[in-house]
């Protein structure tokens, strides 16, 4: 049995999806070009790939091309060969498209979240968090978490560099942005962060 709590939750974030989606088209973006430029914002140098966007929005390998062509048109992104394998596409940022996503339509609901109950944000990312973990683990999908939260994340190996954190699984130094850049490889630590 499903509390009635838990449900009118379940409402609650599917209504402000749509509320947030609606204001979308106000940028010229429609819902998927949208969530493509978050995602090569957010994504870090390991994830930034279309695979890899194709995996994050459970999307197939044509529609996400089509998505990225026509971002690319709009000068919001680049596509380049990649440094380590050239047969590999590495997606980018323009200064457009950073420019787009500060007038992001999402920020309006961060804002009101924040608003709303600030002491309260962090419990309510765990929440969403686990819970977002829990339906991708029962779909066999990634998380796509961020850096830090990764059981592969060594924090402050190296304190004196610009890279003071290491991945133990790709075993390359990561910044500070990098741990809180979201990626492909990312598994969730046990630990509390
Ligand atoms: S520590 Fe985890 S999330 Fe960070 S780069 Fe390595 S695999 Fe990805």
């Amino acid at each position: 049995m499903i509390p009635e709590a838990a449900i009118e939750a379940a409402h609650l974030i599917d209504r402000l999806d749509r509320l947030a989606r609606s204001s979308e088209a106000a940028g010229g973006l429609n819902p998927a070009q949208w969530e493509a430029l978050r995602f090569v914002a957010r994504a870090n140098r390991f994830s930034r790939t279309p695979a890899a966007l194709a995996e994050y929005l459970g999307s197939t390998r044509g529609t996400i091309s089509q998505t990225l062509i026509a971002l690319e048109q709009k000068g919001h992104v680049t596509r380049e060969a990649s440094a380590r394998d050239r047969r590999s596409v590495v997606l980018g940022l323009t200064a457009r498209g950073r420019g787009m996503l500060r007038d992001d339509p999402i920020l309006e609901l961060a804002a009101n979240l924040a608003a709303s109950q600030p002491d309260a944000l962090d419990t309510l990312v765990e929440m969403l968090r686990g819970t977002l973990h829990a339906m991708l683990t029962r779909n066999a999908g990634r998380a796509f978490g961020a850096c830090y939260t990764c059981r592969h994340f060594r924090r402050d190996v190296d304190v004196e560099s610009a890279t003071p954190h290491h991945c133990a699984l790709l075993d390359e130094p990561l910044s500070e942005d990098d741990s809180r850049a979201i990626c492909i490889e990312q598994e969730a630590s046990t630990q509390n962060h």
